[in-house]
């Protein structure tokens, strides 16, 4: 159960770094968010909730049934939109008000 960081789209803003709260993220010498130890990780989501580009998925192993894809937050306003991309499928969307995802 592990995040993998998409750097190509991560823009070094620290969010993730101060979200997880296991401490296991920080900026690299390049500036771009890594994971220090990525076995420590136990699949919270907090720091993919707070990247404000979706460069975190959480990678969906053969461990909790998922097929080698990877799920992203993509954030618009109060909604989640939780995608899921799988190679060769296309890719499934579940929307979340944000407002309403904790009330019960
Ligand atoms: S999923 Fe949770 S435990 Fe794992 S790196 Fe992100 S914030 Fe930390
Ligand atoms: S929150 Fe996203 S953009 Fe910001 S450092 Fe972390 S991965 Fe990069």
């Amino acid at each position: 159960m592990s995040i993998r960081i998409h750097e190509e789209r991560c823009i070094g803003c620290g969010r993730c770094t101060e979200a997880c709260p296991g401490n296991l993220l920080r900026l690299s010498s390049n500036g771009k968010a890594e994971i220090r130890a990525v076995e420590d990780c136990w699949g919270c989501t907090a720091c993919m909730k707070e990247c404000p580009v979706s460069a975190i998925g959480y990678f969906l192993g053969a461990d909790i049934g998922g097929s080698g894809g990877t799920l992203r937050i993509e954030r618009e306003g109060h909604f989640y939109h939780w995608r899921i991309e799988q190679p060769g499928r296309a890719d499934t969307v579940i929307t979340i008000d944000r407002q309403n995802a904790n009330r019960y």
